[in-house]
């Protein structure tokens, strides 16, 4: 092998690599703002938007002695489904929080359901 082929495999050679991280980093780019624009909600599934119930409906009360409603908020296991499920904002969260507690207290909502 002579020093020219040499210099000529190096420069063949050299060139495509950084051309070619340059291109990905284009494309990702690219695609993570076509992907941005697309998918308005993450990409995961499910696209209904949700409000919080008592925000929406201001007749709505939060209130302990209320089963019906609070039962909406609670697994069957006796959970309290988290904000970001139940859609509600942190204010009323909150109160529903201390309502099912409360509830619980006076055996209205179960601390834990049996299961099976
Ligand atoms: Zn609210």
């Amino acid at each position: 092998m002579t020093v020219n082929e040499k210099i000529t495999l190096a420069t063949a050679t050299r060139p495509p690599s950084p051309e070619r991280a340059e291109r990905a980093a284009d494309r990702g780019a690219e695609r993570g703002g076509e992907r941005g624009d697309d998918d308005k909600r993450g990409g995961r599934g499910f696209g209904r938007k949700k409000v919080c119930r008592f925000c929406a409906d201001r007749d709505l009360v939060v209130d302990f002695k209320d089963q019906a409603t609070l039962k909406y908020f609670v697994t069957e296991r006796g959970k309290i489904i988290p904000r970001r499920i139940s859609g509600n904002c942190a204010l009323h969260q909150r109160d529903v929080a201390k309502a099912i507690k409360r509830a619980r207290g006076v055996a209205l909502l179960p601390y834990q359901a049996v299961v099976g």
